[in-house]
Parts: C-alpha cells; structure tokens; sequence
C-alpha cells in the first residue's frame, strides 16, 4: 500500500508589502540614528513578531503622545496618522519619522480634497483600525464610515450630488464591490477614487489565496489577529468553502486540523515575516507535509522610499 502524498500549495506573493518593508526599514534605521528608547505610534506593523523583536531592541510602541517625552524622535507606524496627532506631535517638539505607508497618505489625500470641495465622504472601513482613525481624521465632520452592507443601505447625507466614497486599503475586494453597489444604486451621483483604495498587495495576496483554495483541502494564513489583511484573507478562503485558519506563529498549528488532509495551502498577510512561514512549512513537515509546490500569481517589484528625514541622514553619514 502506498502512502497519500501531503502537499503543500504555497502562496505567491504572500507576506510583506512594501509599506511594510519601508516602516520596518524606517524603525532599524531611527534606532541607529536616535538611539534608544525610540518612541513609536502604534504598533509599527500589526504583527506580534515584529513588535516583540522591535522591544528586545528598545522601542517603546505608545498609543499616546503625552507618553513620549517631550523633544523626542517619534516613529508614526504604516497606519498613518491623523492631522490632530501631527499637530500634537509638534506641540510637543517631537521629530516626526513618518513611516505611513504612501498608499496610505495617498487616501489621506484623497479624503481633505474630496472636505475642501464640500462633499460627504462614506469612508468603507473598519471603525477601530488605525488607519481608518488617521484617514477619518482628515474630515471628521465631514465623514461617515461604513462598515458593512447594512449601513450602506441605511446611511443618509445632507447633499446626494456631492457624496463620495474611500475604502481602507486592506479590505476584502469582493466585500467592497458589494458596499459600492449599493452606494452607487442609491446615490448615482457618487464619486470615488481615480484607482482603487484597495491597495496592489492586498488585490494580489486576496487573489493568490483564491488560487490556493482551488487546490487545497486546507488554508493556513501566517498573521496576528490583529491584522486586517491576514483577517481578510482567512475569511476569503473559508468563503471558498476551504477550512482556514490565520496563525500567528507555528506553535498555534494544531493537529486535529491536518486529520484526513492531504493538501495544505499557506499564505502570510502582508505583516508577517517570511521567517514565520519557514517556520510554519517546517512545523507541517513533521506531519508528512514534505512536498511543496510555489503557485505563484504575480510578480511584486513595487518598492518605497525612505523618508526624506532619514534618507538625507542616511546620506549625510555616508559622505
Ligand atoms: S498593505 Fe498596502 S497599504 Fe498597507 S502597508 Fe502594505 S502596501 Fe501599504
């Protein structure tokens, strides 16, 4: 009798994006410029990982500014921020090292242009994430968020010919579609953004695990329960009618999943480290799981500059 084959189906691209990559990048290089303790808005990425190793080397992650002594370098994470917090951060004579992803800011943008030409803005996002309090920040008065479909079909505005919406940056592309049907249905004068707010690597990590589903019995995503788009790309696979689970390292993996399976898909939200996913393969390896095939979806050559703060440093150091 031979034995089934146990494959894994590996996503690509899976794993950091390039906002990731820069605010990672952001935090190694002001550790080296202002030494420790360096002071951080938030957690820089939302993953565990990150942030423990970033304490080990002395960054002290904040919520709130009024804990960062006055006169201090403050990292603000990939989230972004809100023009209040700016603001605040200058009042306290902090130096701002801006590592807010630049498709980030390009919302940002997007949200004061659409309050200085007086439109309702129905912002499609997630209440509580940091990125939505930065962007909402733009235009408080002037902005509605919209959760889900419920509240796309119920909300209300002062003026429908001047009505616009933006979404987060890592929802699910299918859940979005959905909100913005409804809302170009019951307002046909809405408007949105010249490119989709959804950014490149959650399309291409929402797509790669369709991919996968296709193929696996099982999906594990690599990513904290914090993150929005490891979250999103769990739900999507466990749409496809796949079981699906988001770890946040391979300690979590649990056997009773991988009972009667032969076919594990893995992916990593755009937080997670690749080490995590090395980890993870070689956790299913001690379950039979040797074989491994790449399925790759796309080619990522996106990259992001520094901050000018830190580049020009960084140039000022090398002459
Ligand atoms: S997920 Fe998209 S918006 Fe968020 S940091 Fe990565 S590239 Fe930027």
């Amino acid at each position: 009798m031979t034995d089934v084959t146990k494959k894994i189906y590996l996503a690509s691209p899976r794993g950091f994006c390039a906002g990731v990559d820069r605010a990672i990048d952001v935090v190694e290089h002001a550790i080296r410029l202002y030494g420790t303790p360096l002071y951080v808005r938030h957690e820089i990425v939302h993953n565990r990982y990150i942030v423990e190793s970033f304490r080990t080397k002395g960054v002290v992650f904040v919520d709130n500014l009024a804990d960062v002594p006055r006169g201090s370098a403050i990292v603000f994470s990939a989230h972004g921020v809100s023009p209040a917090i700016r603001q605040e951060a200058q009042t306290r004579e902090l130096t701002i090292i801006d590592a807010t992803c630049p498709l980030v800011t390009k919302v940002h943008r997007e949200i004061s242009r659409f309050a200085r030409l007086g439109f309702t803005i129905l912002l499609i996002g997630h209440k509580r994430h940091a990125e939505t309090e930065g962007t909402m920040g733009e235009a408080p008065d002037q902005t509605i968020i919209i959760e889900k479909r419920e509240d796309a079909e119920r909300v209300q505005v002062a003026n429908p010919h001047k009505v616009a919406f933006l979404t987060q940056t890592t929802l699910s592309i299918d859940d979005a579609k959905e909100i913005t049907t409804i809302l170009r249905e019951r307002f046909p004068h809405i408007v949105g953004p010249k490119r989709s707010d959804i950014c490149y690597a959650t399309t291409n990590r929402q797509e790669a695990v369709k991919f996968l589903a296709q193929k696996a019995e099982l999906i594990l995503v690599v990513g904290s329960p914090n993150s929005s788009n490891s979250n999103r790309l769990r739900e999507i696979a466990a749409g496809q009618q796949v079981q699906a689970h988001l770890l946040d390292t391979a300690s979590d993996l649990l056997p009773k999943w991988l009972e009667g399976i032969s076919s594990v898909g893995v992916t990593a939200g755009a937080s997670a480290p690749e080490v995590l996913v090395q980890e993870l393969l070689g956790a299913l390896q001690q379950y039979g799981f040797h074989d491994i095939e790449e399925i790759r979806h796309t080619e990522e050559k996106i990259t992001f500059q520094l901050p000018e703060i830190l580049a020009m440093q960084l140039q000022r150091d090398d002459s």
